[in-house]
């Protein structure tokens, strides 16, 4: 675990630095997804715990924390450093009752363990992206902006960027990963094209790329239902942060960490993800250790998908810990 924000008790962890906060200049408010179904799903009562696992800026936090008062705690994680900044921010009316950590939520059980959390009736993990971290971070998650090729949450301390990915992995691994984690069907053209072209220089922002995603593929491509870099960047971003990997690795974690009729609420917002939470829920239901509270994945109402346009994709699985 690295850096620590504590608002109730700071001596936790003696080298932990405590910042003082101030957001982006250009900060735009994230509008949290399926808010109504979270609430429902997670059913936060009066003092009770909870753990978010991508606290965000805090959008289903300040939910949580409203339905918990006036003594529930909510430990938010965030793996991004801005992330916990802005939601430090956004939040500050809420003192002492939420407790930030920039981590990942990978880590899950060896936080709530050293900050001596107590009793976990529910967790949330929103997974992806923020749309802050589209729209401010300059980190080039978005094809949107030409921005460098970073895609890292964690600037800090994460070494691998896309940009060393483009460059500097091997052909057939590029094209691996734009197969797997994007289930992008042009893989092995883009993939040899990027080797052509990084053999004249190297490929830098955003907007290199996505000629070279055009120069490798038909033009029919070009006016798909998606932009035809999504696959590729959502590639990318996957490899940069190890994405899949870590929900793997969250899942277990947090039933470990909740307690007996405790809730666990994923918020996915691709199949891969989506396949990963159900073959965890649906194999934890055969051992009797939880059951399965949404028969169905739960997706956005018409009135949501009006205003929210990242809740499109938004699928939410909940379970209760029955063991
Ligand atoms: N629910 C939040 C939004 C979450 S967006 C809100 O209402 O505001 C998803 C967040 O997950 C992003 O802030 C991203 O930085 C964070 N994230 C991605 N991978 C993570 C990981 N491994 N550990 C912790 N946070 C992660």
């Amino acid at each position: 675990m690295r850096k620590f924000f504590h608002n109730a008790k700071p001596t936790a962890y003696p080298n932990e630095k405590i910042f003082s906060f101030l957001p982006h200049n250009n900060t735009m408010l994230h509008i949290p997804v399926l808010t109504k179904e979270v609430l429902q799903y997670l059913n936060p009562g009066q003092n009770e715990n909870f753990v978010d696992c991508t606290v965000g800026q805090g959008g289903h936090a300040k939910l949580i924390l409203e339905k918990t008062e006036p003594k529930g705690k909510v430990l938010g994680i965030d793996l991004d450093l801005q992330q916990i900044k802005n939601s430090e921010f956004l939040m500050a009316g809420s003192r002492g009752r939420l407790i930030l950590i920039n981590d990942s939520y990978a880590n899950l059980q060896e936080i709530v363990e050293k900050i001596n959390f107590p009793q976990v009736n529910g967790i949330l993990i929103d997974l992806g992206i923020s749309s802050e971290q589209l729209e401010s971070s300059g980190r080039g998650f978005t094809f949107l902006k030409n921005e460098p090729l970073d895609m890292r949450y964690d600037a800090v301390n994460n070494g691998l960027t896309a940009e060393k990915i483009i460059n500097e992995w091997p052909e057939d691994k590029i094209e691996n990963i734009l197969k797997e984690y994007g289930e992008e069907k042009f893989s092995k053209k883009i993939a040899k094209e990027i080797i052509e072209i990084r053999k004249q220089s190297r490929i830098k922002t955003t907007f290199g790329l996505i000629e070279i995603i055009k120069a490798a593929t038909p033009s029919a491509y070009w006016r798909g239902k998606i932009h035809y870099a999504t696959r590729t960047f959502q590639a990318l971003r996957i490899a940069v942060n190890d994405e899949l990997e870590n929900l793997k690795k969250v899942l277990p974690e947090a039933l470990s960490v909740l307690s007996a009729s405790g809730r666990l609420a994923v918020i996915s917002f691709h199949s891969l993800e989506d396949r990963i939470v159900k073959d965890f829920f649906n194999k934890k239901t055969k051992e009797g250790i939880i059951k399965i509270l949404t028969n169905k994945p739960i997706t956005a109402g018409t009135e949501e998908l009006g205003k929210n346009p990242r809740s499109r994709s938004a699928k939410l699985r909940a379970a209760i810990k029955i063991l």
